[in-house]
């Protein structure tokens, strides 16, 4: 963002999503709430904040874990299971260390099996989700490990969950989905009035923060991006080339993508990962007699690369591509993520055939090694759609 412009949150951290979020959490509590550990956008927050808990995002982003991890787990394993199991290893996981107990998911084959190894020190939860989203089964049996969370959650800190707590939940998440869709309206704007640090900032404090406090900061949000716009305030180019990001998870020391994207001139309008806008997308549905199938319900509706068939994948991709009007779509991809490796291509069809759009995959991991070679790969896409 230009010098000069009020940045979207003021409190010292700008740009240092974890750090801010763990300040966050660490004043939680000492509010007296209890933190519980999510490696994934399916752990059902709505629950977590039913139990009086708040949710820390344990997923790690960063190089420096990496080599501790590898002396357990094999070289050739995603980035951030190695980063996230290496921050535990080290015991250098402030999130980790705050939090009473763990939730995790069968999502993906190496985290499945990380969480074995790191089960014995917090209370872990592990879900087992169901993998065939489109058959009635997979949400009998998701509703199902819904319930047997609220189980896990009660007994662990010795507190009832009710029925109009979760409810509650889901009412507030709506509103807070609503208003962080409000700003991501603002993305979809030509040109943009806020950056891709900006959207990265504040979904993830989304995560974690309460519902209460993200609605009056989403509404402050808003009010500084219609000044921006009344004023013309915008980031980048007016002609800037607008850029997609879909894949894997992307933080920390894999933003380096993000930052090439925009050295090379550039500008993400759209983030669709669990980092970015995925969490934020849909509703839940309100008034039900049964609140916790309404929670699986939209929690099953993500598409993740570890469901099949994942069309919903493209679908939600369509309906980005219409919404933020993208020049060209960029899939990033971690190493050694079979899943997302293997779906890329059928998104590269999509977007090269349906959409007639330029499309880039970047395999990366956490190390700045390839830097170089990403840079000249996205200059020379970014150079095909250049507006003059
Ligand atoms: S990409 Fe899939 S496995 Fe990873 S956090 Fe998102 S939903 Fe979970
Ligand atoms: S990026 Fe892929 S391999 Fe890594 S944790 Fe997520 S789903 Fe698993």
């Amino acid at each position: 963002m230009k010098a000069g412009v009020e940045p979207l949150v003021n409190d010292g951290f700008a740009g240092e999503a974890t750090k801010r979020t763990l300040g966050y959490l660490q004043k939680q509590r000492e509010k007296g709430k209890n933190i519980v550990g999510i490696y994934c956008s399916y752990a059902p927050l709505e629950l977590i904040r039913a139990a009086n808990a708040a949710p820390a995002v344990l997923c790690a982003f960063a190089n420096k874990t990496i080599e501790a991890a590898e002396t357990v787990l094999p070289a050739n394993l995603c980035p951030l299971i190695k980063s996230s199991y290496g921050f535990i290893k080290t015991d250098t996981c402030p999130f980790f260390a705050i939090s009473e107990a763990v939730i995790a998911e069968t999502t993906c084959d190496g985290k499945k099996k990380m969480f074995e190894l790191i089960s014995h020190i917090k209370p872990m939860h592990v879900m087992d989700l169901p993998q065939l989203p489109d058959q009635q089964e997979a949400l009998n049996n998701w509703t199902a490990m819904v319930k047997k969370l609220k189980g896990f959650l009660e007994t662990t800190f010795n507190r009832k969950i009710d029925d109009k707590d979760v409810e509650q939940e889901i009412k507030e998440t709506n509103v807070k989905n609503r208003l962080m869709n409000a700003v991501f309206d603002f993305a979809a704007l030509t040109p943009t009035p806020l950056s891709w640090l900006e959207l990265y900032d504040l979904t993830y404090l989304g995560q974690a923060a309460t519902t209460g406090d993200m609605i009056a900061l989403l509404n402050e949000c808003i009010v500084k991006l219609e000044k921006r716009v009344a004023e013309g305030v915008y980031h980048g180019e007016k002609n800037s080339p607008r850029v997609l990001v879909t894949g894997c998870p992307v933080g920390g020391d894999a933003t380096k993508v993000f930052k090439v994207i925009e050295e090379a001139g550039g500008v993400i309008v759209a983030l669709d990962s669990c980092t970015g806008m995925k969490p934020f997308a849909g509703s839940l549905e309100e008034n039900t007699s049964d609140p916790y199938a309404a929670v699986a319900r939209r929690y099953l509706d993500i598409p993740c690369s570890c469901m099949t068939p994942n069309t919903s994948r493209l679908t939600e991709l369509d309906k980005m591509i219409e919404r933020f009007n993208p020049d060209v779509v960029i899939d990033v991809i971690l190493h050694a993520c079979h899943s997302y490796n293997i779906e890329s291509h059928k998104i590269k069809e999509h977007i090269t055939g349906k959409h007639k759009m330029p499309f880039l995959k970047i395999e990366t991991d956490y190390s700045q090694s390839d830097a170089g070679q990403i840079r000249t790969r996205v200059e020379a896409l970014l150079e095909m759609v250049h507006k003059k």
